[in-house]
């Protein structure tokens, strides 16, 4: 029987419940394998949730928005503009 591991919880920020789906884990037993998909077993997909606290993208693109904001995001910006413009 495959496994899928779902990771749910709420924001440690601004507490919206959320589901990270880049946590999701797609454990495939060996028939799923040799079948070549997940969840093609006999056996089928159990689907385990844990509960996952963290900051949800949009607070943690926000903290780090401001600290890249000042080294990254200008130069990549000219970069690409010089490369439009030559
Ligand atoms: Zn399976
Ligand atoms: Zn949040």
């Amino acid at each position: 029987m495959c496994r899928l591991m779902v990771f749910s919880g709420t924001c440690t920020k601004c507490g919206g419940a959320q589901t990270w789906d880049d946590l999701t884990q797609e454990l495939s037993c060996l028939e799923a394998k040799n079948a070549g998909a997940f969840g093609e077993c006999d056996g089928g997909i159990s689907v385990e949730e844990h509960s996952f606290d963290q900051e949800c993208d949009t607070c943690a693109d926000e903290d780090e928005g401001f600290g890249d904001d000042v080294e990254g995001g200008s130069s990549r910006g000219g970069d690409k503009k010089r490369q439009r413009t030559s």
